[in-house]
């Protein structure tokens, strides 16, 4: 049985060493391969990736041509990883590979997806367990009550749950909200959450919000019926005032004194629509963004890697073979195209003076 080890990286190099030499040690006697997916990094993570890769050819390596991001980076990694069961984790050592041997017994016993749920998060910040607390809880609610609490993206996946995820080529992803919908046969393992190896977080605040939305809104239009709740809510709170304001004026002599409360309902209004037109606004660019059916990545640069015979769907691909790097490396025994060792490509960007 061979298995795929899919690795996200985005600036990573203080992790890679210690993350491979851990992951050799645990998966002694397994025939394994390991797929990075480069996301654009900015540091040396490449040029360690490629001499890595130089001297032990089941390490792999995917390079995107710029920063897609950690869901888009997944999704390369599936579309490209071979083995007949994939284990999808993260660089900084957050995910133990000390559980991986775990996860494949569960395969063997039949699971389709074999997901590690957190027990306790020790290297995460108050701050950060928190939003996570509330981030699974809307998530059930809105997007999928077959969302698992403390469940990420470090998964296990048999070759058919790889194969069905792959069919999905949607722009905006929240791969486990894809996982929920695909309503497998999954295996829970707890495990103890450790600090990040080295290195920061990839996630800022901003980033970790905007991943929450495109979690809710790609699998749920309930942010668009709330507005209509909230907004008929409003306005039926509108037509009360209306109607005790008339009888004010006419069967009272009370002057009607509401500058402040009108200004003050005015704004309520006012905020009301235009979040409503916010969220409606954010689907219908996403949709169009869907619709001009754009590739969801470019590679620009790859290392012992074998082209899926029949292409990829909404993938770019832009590689030129390297004679030299070739003549090294071992001749693949199927006749699929290969990826030659790419050479390391240059993601700089050059601005030119007049
Ligand atoms: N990552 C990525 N692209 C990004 C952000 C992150 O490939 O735009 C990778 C990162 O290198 C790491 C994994 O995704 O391997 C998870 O990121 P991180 O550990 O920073 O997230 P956190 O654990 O803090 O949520
Ligand atoms: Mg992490």
């Amino acid at each position: 049985m061979l298995l795929s080890l899919v690795i996200p990286v985005f600036n990573e190099e203080q992790t890679l060493g210690i993350l491979i030499s851990r992951i050799r040690e645990a998966l002694r006697g397994f025939d394994w391969q390991l797929l990075f997916v480069n996301d654009g990094s900015t540091d040396g993570t490449l040029d360690i990736l490629h001499e890595i890769a130089l001297d032990d050819n089941r390490i792999q390596v995917l390079s995107f041509s710029r920063n897609f991001g950690h869901q888009t980076a997944i999704t390369a990694g599936l579309d490209f990883a071979n083995g007949d069961a994939v284990i999808v984790m993260d660089a900084d050592l957050q995910d133990p590979p000390e559980l991986l041997p775990k996860m494949v017994r569960l395969f063997e016993q039949g699971y389709d997806v074999v997901s590690p749920q957190r027990i306790s998060r020790r290297g995460d910040t108050w701050f950060k367990r928190s939003t996570a607390a509330v981030f699974y809880r809307t998530m059930a609610r809105l997007v999928d009550k077959r969302l698992t609490s403390n469940i990420g993206d470090f998964r296990l996946f048999s070759r058919r749950a790889v194969l069905a995820i792959r069919s999905f080529r949607e722009q905006h992803r929240f791969m486990r909200g894809l996982v929920a919908w695909l309503g497998l046969r999954e295996a829970i393992l707890p495990f103890e959450r450790q600090p990040r190896a080295a290195g920061e977080t990839k996630y800022p605040l901003l980033k970790m919000l905007r991943f929450a939305w495109t979690g809710v809104s790609s699998f749920s239009a309930l942010p668009l019926r709330l507005s209509i709740a909230v907004g008929t809510l409003l306005s039926c709170a509108g037509f009360g005032y209306l109607l005790y304001v008339t009888y004010l004026a006419l069967f009272t002599n009370i002057l009607v004194p509401g500058w402040a409360s009108v200004v003050i309902l005015q704004c309520i209004f006012s905020g009301m629509i235009l979040l409503a037109l916010g969220a409606i606004g954010d689907y219908v660019g996403r949709n169009y963004e869907e619709s001009k059916g754009r590739p969801l990545y470019v590679i620009a640069g790859a290392y012992n890697l074998m082209l899926p015979e029949n292409g990829i769907p909404r993938a770019s691909i832009l590689i030129q073979p390297d004679p030299m790097d070739l003549d090294v490396r071992e001749e693949p025994e199927n006749d699929a195209a290969p990826i030659g060792a790419a050479a390391s490509h240059d993601t700089t960007r050059r601005v030119f003076s007049a």
